[in-house]
């Protein structure tokens, strides 16, 4: 199971599960590849949080759940 490790993890935190954090390895501007992408879209703000502004609830659920682990939900391993 992936570590958290500030700085070397994607700062990304979800809205579903409240202080869940991304644990991809950052890419840049302290986001994983995926979130950066999100993030010069627009889509998520700087400090990490997925943005209010953004009404599509499928592209919502995409950017919540990516790089997100569940710690109720059993890890395989
Ligand atoms: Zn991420």
């Amino acid at each position: 199971m992936a570590i958290a490790i500030p700085g070397f993890t994607c700062k990304f935190r979800t809205s579903c599960g409240g202080v869940l954090r991304c644990q991809d390895p950052v890419e840049d501007h302290g986001f994983c590849e995926f979130h950066l992408e999100a993030f010069l879209r627009n889509e998520i703000a700087e400090s990490g949080v997925i943005s209010d502004r953004l009404s599509d609830q499928e592209r919502r659920r995409e950017i919540n759940y990516h790089g997100i682990v569940f710690p109720d939900i059993p890890y395989p391993g």
